[in-house]
């Protein structure tokens, strides 16, 4: 399917080359097995995934594409809504073999390699009683949501997790190894706060840890007509919470579990999930406001930290497509039209029509990375997985009206990590423009032929 023998030929040089391996179509099933990303919408057919072990192999896999001119796509965690990590004829540059999680207890810091899950993270750093702000599902690559920035049930207490990125060592675009922190590359240090697979491979990671120790999780759940009332209550809530609360609220199927009446499963419920740094009863009396108003179902547990992380953890297989729209203030207006419109996600199915809050940390954190979102208060993120492909206008027109509901309390700065591909104008809205042009600036340094283009695309534009 279009790869010349010749390039095949090469392509088991390249084998031979690499501690990993290289897959090809001609593996067939493997071949199958190894393209899956999480989006089941994404069908891309490689020329060949370069399934890299270390260092060296990104290097020569990077060497081999440029070589004979393969567009490169690099796989971390392949939960990129949009596919990033997949290239139609190119090289995947996969990275799921170098996941090595290692914790220095002493100084509070993991180094993590750059294909490794946020279960393997959490794990790793729980096993000493540490944490770090890690995505809200298990199976996120570390690679992706770090370099966007990352949010997750911890940052308003630890900061995003990029405020807790301490150094990257990097292979560039001409196959040179880079360690990078705040002294050496500086400029490259800021762009990888938030600029994402745009300046080279990420090989290993390099976090700040912070104890963690007790962990409560609250998650509470309403028929959707107490929807306005309890959106309300929760934003009161979170405008005065402690950064210890984390969470957020969402409209989503009714879960099959014990806890849920029977009446609730499988039909749309509106759920707040309170997550809290300390134990359940200190939980507990933080949340009354919201416990006051009587959850049709409840579960309340200390957990660790690494469970809490699976808790909403999502199918692999469905059909994606989300979007998101970053909030000033959420007045009374705004949550009645985003009440509104959860009755037209597709229910029953995986997906969520979420309300996220930032403040903390978050709002608090270092002003000077190119992230502008991270002064809002509030993210509406309609979040869309569903089975079958008739469904697939259905999902993307509530996720546009989802967002031009609430527009008019947004800026237009977004997390690009929150969505697919809407254009280069929200590309630049996602850094905004003064950070944009500094990063193209660098971009142009270390890739000036855009050879990482398959990402949230900052053309490279020397000063
Ligand atoms: P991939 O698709 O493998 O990669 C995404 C992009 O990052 C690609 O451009 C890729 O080339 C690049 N990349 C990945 N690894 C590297 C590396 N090591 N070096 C260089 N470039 C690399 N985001 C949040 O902030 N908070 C959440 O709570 C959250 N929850 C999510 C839940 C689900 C179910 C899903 C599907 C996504 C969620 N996200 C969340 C979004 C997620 O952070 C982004 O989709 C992120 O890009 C995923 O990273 P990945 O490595 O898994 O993806």
């Amino acid at each position: 399917n279009g790869t010349a023998l010749t390039d095949l030929a090469d392509l088991a040089v390249l084998g031979d080359q690499l501690v990993g391996e290289v897959i090809t179509p001609s593996d067939g099933a493997r071949y199958d097995e190894a393209r899956g990303i999480f989006n089941a919408m994404i069908d891309r057919r490689p020329a060949a995934i370069a399934r890299c072990e270390n260092e060296e192999d990104v290097v020569r896999a990077i060497r081999f594409a440029r070589d004979h001119d393969l567009p490169i796509a690099v796989r971390g965690g392949g939960h990129s809504v949009a596919g990033m990590s997949l290239v139609d004829g190119g090289l995947v540059i996969d990275l799921r073999g170098m996941n090595t999680v290692t914790v220095d207890p002493d100084a509070r810091t993991a180094r993590v390699g750059g294909g490794a899950i946020m279960s393997e993270l959490d794990r790793g750093t729980q096993a000493h009683g540490l944490a770090t702000t890690g995505g809200r599902v298990s199976t996120t690559g570390v690679g992706g949501f770090v370099l966007g920035g990352g949010a997750g049930w911890l940052d308003r207490a630890f900061g995003l997790a990029c405020d807790n990125l301490l150094a990257v060592d990097l292979v560039t675009a001409q196959g040179e190894r880079l360690h990078i922190d705040e002294e050496e590359h500086p400029d490259l240090f800021w762009a990888l706060h938030g600029g994402g697979g745009n300046f080279g491979v990420a090989t290993t990671f390099t976090l700040r840890l912070h104890p963690l120790t007790a962990m409560t999780a609250m998650l509470l759940l309403w028929r959707p007509e107490a929807g306005p009332t309890v959106v309300r209550a929760y934003r009161d809530f979170l405008e005065s919470a402690p950064d210890r609360i984390g969470g957020g609220l969402l409209y989503c199927t009714g879960p099959p579990e014990e806890f849920v009446p029977e009446d609730m499963v499988g039909t749309l419920v509106c759920a707040v999930l309170i997550t809290y740094i300390g134990h359940e009863e200190q939980a507990r009396d933080l949340a009354a406001p919201l416990l006051r108003l009587g959850p049709d179902a409840e579960m309340i547990n200390e957990l660790p930290y690494a469970d809490l992380q699976c808790l909403l953890d999502d199918p692999p297989g469905y059909r994606n497509y989300w979007s998101a729209e970053y909030l000033d203030s959420f007045p009374d207006q705004a949550v009645d039209r985003f009440c509104r419109r959860a009755s037209d996600m597709i229910v029953p199915s995986p997906s969520q029509h979420v309300l996220f809050p930032q403040g903390g940390a978050v709002t608090e954190g270092p002003s000077e990375y190119p992230l502008p979102w991270r002064a809002s208060s509030w993210i509406v993120h309609p979040f869309g997985l569903w089975d079958d492909p008739a469904d697939d206008a259905r999902a993307r027109q509530w996720a546009h009206d989802t967002r031009a509901d609430v527009r008019p309390w947004s800026h237009g700065a977004v997390y690009l990590n929150f969505i697919g591909r809407e254009g280069r104008d929200r590309v630049v809205a996602g850094f905004g423009a003064e950070n944009y042009r500094r990063l193209a600036a660098v971009k142009a340094q270390y890739d000036p032929d855009n050879v990482f283009r398959l990402n949230h695309n900052i053309e490279p534009r020397p000063p």
